[in-house]
C-alpha cells in the first residue's frame, strides 16, 4: 500500500514539476517576445527631499504589459530574466528609455535605474551606459545607478573598478535595499557610493518599533561620516515621513509621494520650489 502511494506521490510530483517547467518555458518565450515587441514599459516613482518636500527625481521601474495576463510586476519576471540572461537586453531597454525620458524633464530632476548583477558580467556595460547617455543627451550627473550588495559579493575587485569608472564620469551610485542580506559595513567604505537606500522593511512599523528608529538613526550617522546621503524607501504615511525627517534622512520615496506611474501620468508643472521657476 505504502509502495503504490509512494509511486503515486512520485508521479504527481513529477507531473507538477513538468507543469512548472512548461509554465516557465512559456514565460521565458513570452518574455523573449515581449522584449522584441516592446511590451515592456518603464514606470516612474518620485523621490523627494525630506526637508523641503520638493521632488528631486524618479526611479525607473520596469513593468511587463502581457497580452493576456495584464501588467506584470518585476518581482514576477526579473529572476527569470536573470536566469536566462534576458535581463541584459531588458536592462539596456530600461536604461535607454529612462535616459531618453529624463532628458525631457526639468533639469533639476534625476533618474535612477536599477542594474542587475548579471549586467555587470557584460564586458561592454560601460559602453552601453555611455551610449544611452550620449544618444539621449542626458548629462551623467542626472543619472543614478542603483545596485544591491549582491553585485559586490561576486567579482568585488572588478566591480569596484567599474563603479569607479561610472563615478568618474559623474554618475551617482546608490546602494539599494540596504539592511537586507549581509549588509557588510565594509562595502560602504570599500565602494564609492553616494547614497544608501534603506530597505522598506525598516520603514514599515517605524512609528511603532523603536528598534527600527535606532537602526535608521545609526545608518544616518554612518552615512554622514562617510559623506553619503540616505534615502528611505517605502514611505507610506505622514507619521513615517515626520519620523524620518526627525532622524535626519535626506530623501524619501514611497506611496505617500506617488506610486510608480507611466510617463504620461507624471506632471512636471507644479513645484514652485523648482529651480526653473525660481530662475524665471
Ligand atoms: P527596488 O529597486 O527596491 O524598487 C522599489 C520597490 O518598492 C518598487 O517595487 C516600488 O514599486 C516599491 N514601492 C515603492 N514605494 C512603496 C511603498 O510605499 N510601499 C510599498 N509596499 N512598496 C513600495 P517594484 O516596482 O515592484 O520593483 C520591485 C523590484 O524589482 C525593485 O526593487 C528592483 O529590485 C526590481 N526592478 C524593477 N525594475 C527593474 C529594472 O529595470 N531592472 C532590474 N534589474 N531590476 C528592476
Ligand atoms: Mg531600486
Ligand atoms: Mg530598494
Ligand atoms: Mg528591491
Amino acid at each position: 500500500r505504502s509502495k503504490s502511494a509512494g509511486r503515486n506521490c512520485f508521479t504527481i510530483y513529477d507531473e507538477a514539476m513538468s507543469a512548472e517547467l512548461e509554465a516557465r518555458n512559456t514565460l521565458e518565450g513570452d518574455l523573449r517576445d515581449a522584449i522584441a515587441r516592446c511590451q515592456l514599459e518603464v514606470h516612474y516613482q518620485p523621490f523627494v527631499d525630506v526637508l523641503t518636500g520638493a521632488r528631486r527625481g524618479f526611479e525607473a521601474l520596469v513593468r511587463w504589459r502581457h497580452p493576456t495576463r495584464g501588467l506584470i510586476p518585476p518581482d514576477q519576471f526579473i529572476a527569470l530574466a536573470e536566469e536566462t540572461g534576458l535581463v541584459v537586453p531588458l536592462g539596456e531597454f530600461v536604461l535607454r528609455r529612462a535616459c531618453a525620458d529624463a532628458a525631457g524633464w526639468p533639469s533639476e530632476l534625476a533618474v535612477a535605474v536599477n542594474l542587475s548583477p548579471i549586467q555587470f558580467k557584460e564586458p561592454d556595460l560601460f559602453e552601453v551606459i555611455c551610449a544611452a547617455l550620449a544618444d539621449s543627451g542626458l548629462p551623467p550627473q542626472r543619472l543614478e545607478i542603483e545596485i544591491t550588495e549582491s553585485v559586490l559579493l561576486e567579482r568585488g575587485g572588478e566591480n569596484h573598478a567599474f563603479l569607479e569608472r561610472l563615478k568618474g564620469i559623474g554618475i551617482e551610485l546608490a546602494l539599494d535595499d540596504f539592511g537586507t542580506g549581509y549588509s557588510s559595513l565594509s562595502y560602504l567604505t570599500a565602494f564609492p557610493f553616494d547614497k544608501i537606500k534603506i530597505d522598506k522593511s525598516f520603514i514599515r512599523n517605524l512609528t511603532q518599533q523603536p528598534r527600527s528608529s535606532a537602526i535608521i538613526s545609526a545608518i544616518v550617522t554612518l552615512a554622514r561620516g562617510l559623506d553619503m546621503s540616505v534615502t528611505a524607501e517605502g514611505v507610506e504615511t505622514r507619521e513615517e515621513y515626520e519620523r524620518l525627517k526627525a532622524l535626519g534622512v535626506n530623501f524619501a520615496q514611497g506611496y505617500l509621494f506617488g506610486r510608480p506611474q507611466p510617463i504620461e501620468r507624471i506632471l512636471f508643472d507644479a513645484p514652485a520650489k523648482s529651480s526653473r521657476l525660481d530662475a524665471a
